[in-house]
């Protein structure tokens, strides 16, 4: 009997290499401004970063620094020596006619992400921008970004599928930007992921595809599944995977063959006569390297301090300006357990507001509602002194109006009314109205009691206390 391999008896294997721009005054050797939002072209550009004759690299000590910083974020080891070399190629985007890179002495070495053991982090310098026209007739060169210094990151041949590809990729994003040392805007192609994708059904290694140009973790998933699929089904009608460069055609949704792929001895690596070599661990302002909050130290503070759900925790991780209003509101809360509260609000009503209208948002306040104001109106729903309706309603107007909550509660009569004798009179209202209803209760139907309460809200234009209404409720139908 022929027994037929099927997708799950191939074994995916998928390293990542990720670019990424640092964000840098100056170029990685000389003075030019580092300006990725100029749209001018060949305006940031100096003897040096065009590759006169005659001229010298120095390094950025910034962009050095920077590097240090990604190595210790992701516990990697930050090498005590370290030296760049020339990777010899010709291309119109490279002026000098090599990149400036580091081959044998990277900064970084080692070190972990989500789980994916990184393999080295290094530094290097960005190639000039070139742009083909739609009809293959010429291409432009803008020489703004060549020499931009560029953080270049290989993981180990680790991950085993496209989700944990494309986390892995949202994470490193997420630290660049907590480190302050890039934007990291996929789309802008401040972050550039490249993956290298083979399959096998023994432990041997199959023959690795270089994916490159994927511009969105969305597309970065994407062309992983397809071209674990592709090449399986290569296999399987017995072709042999080429070893080479593929992109990725939107339209089509597929990856397509580029070129095959060269291999390191074809850039003649040496090291780089014009520049120093550093020693690392000699030179003290390398040494004095100190990080900020990292997401996951941010993850586990949050949930330690404030117990809320990890998906609210997600959403402030994403938005540090968000996180921040939401501890400065957290330091007015009366009430541990109101912070809970707090962070729902936050999460589910002053996120949809502001899905829907634009409000300048900063530490302290979101558009008029200072944090403390907010706190102040979560400490009333939380002590019953207005209703989760009435908080709504107040903050919609609190994002707007130059006044305090408790203002816009008393303005709007939103105080809750926890007076019985006066909601006793609401409740034998509601119960002469709705004969039928009490019927059914009084025979044992315990939810309609939600509908005569919400009758007994809506009498009181939201101002009700529900628990109080709820309890008179049962009291007099009996
Ligand atoms: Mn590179």
């Amino acid at each position: 009997m022929i027994r037929y391999s099927t997708m799950s008896d191939y074994k995916p294997t998928i390293g990542l290499e990720i670019h990424a721009e640092l964000k840098t005054r100056t170029k990685m050797f000389c003075n030019s401004a580092n300006d990725p939002n100029e749209r001018e072209p060949n305006v940031n550009i100096c003897p040096v970063c065009m590759g006169h004759p005659g001229t010298l690299p120095t390094i950025n000590k910034e962009a050095v620094k920077h590097i240090i910083k990604i190595g210790k974020a992701l516990h990697g080891t930050v090498a005590d020596f370290t030296e760049f070399d020339r990777k010899n190629y010709f291309y119109p985007d490279i002026p000098k006619g090599y990149q400036i890179s580091q081959y044998k002495y990277p900064i970084v070495s080692g070190g972990e992400l989500k789980g994916v053991n990184i393999t080295r982090v290094h530094l290097e310098e960005d190639t000039a921008r070139s742009m083909h026209d739609e009809n293959d007739e010429y291409t432009l060169v803008d020489f703004n970004r060549a020499g931009i210094p560029l953080m270049e990151l290989v993981t180990e041949p680790v991950i085993t599928n496209a989700k944990q590809a494309g986390d892995f990729a949202r994470e490193l994003q997420l630290t660049l930007r907590y480190l302050g040392v890039s934007d990291a805007n996929m789309e802008k192609g401040e972050m550039r992921v490249e993956a290298n994708v083979s399959v096998s059904k023994n432990i041997e290694k199959g023959i690795k595809v270089e994916i490159k140009n994927l511009n969105s973790f969305k597309i970065v998933e994407k062309a992983i599944e397809y071209e674990i699929k592709r090449q399986i089904k290569e296999l399987e009608s017995g072709c042999v995977i080429v070893q080479e460069t593929r992109g990725w055609n939107e339209k089509k949704q597929a990856t397509f063959s580029q070129r095959e792929k060269e291999s390191s001895h074809d850039y003649r690596y040496f090291p780089d006569p014009d520049l120093p070599k550093l020693n690392l661990s000699k030179i003290e302002e390398f040494q004095n390297v100190e990080l900020t909050e990292l997401p996951w130290e941010k993850r586990e503070r949050y949930k330690k301090e404030f117990k809320i759900k990890d998906e609210d925790i997600e959403s402030y991780i994403y938005d540090p300006t968000l996180a921040s209003f939401f501890e400065s509101a957290v330091s007015h809360i009366d009430n541990k357990d109101a912070i809970k509260l707090a962070s729902n609000y936050i999460t589910s009503d002053i996120l949809g507001i502001l899905k829907t209208q634009t409000y300048d948002i900063s530490y302290e306040k979101i558009g008029m509602l200072d944090a403390k104001d907010f706190a102040d109106l979560v400490n009333m729903a939380y002590s019953g002194e207005i209703s989760s309706r009435g908080l709504k309603d107040i903050l919609s107007k609190a994002l707007t109006e130059a006044k305090t909550a408790r203002e816009i509660a008393e303005e709007h009569s939103l105080f809750q009314k926890s007076n019985e004798e006066e909601l006793k009179k609401v409740v034998e209202m509601v119960i002469a109205d709705n004969s039928k209803i009490v019927d059914d209760f009084k025979n044992g139907n315990e939810k309609v009691l939600q509908f005569l309460v919400g009758q007994g809200m809506k009498a009181t234009h939201g101002a009700g206390n529900p628990k109080i209404l709820a309890k008179i409720f049962k009291e007099l139908i009996k």
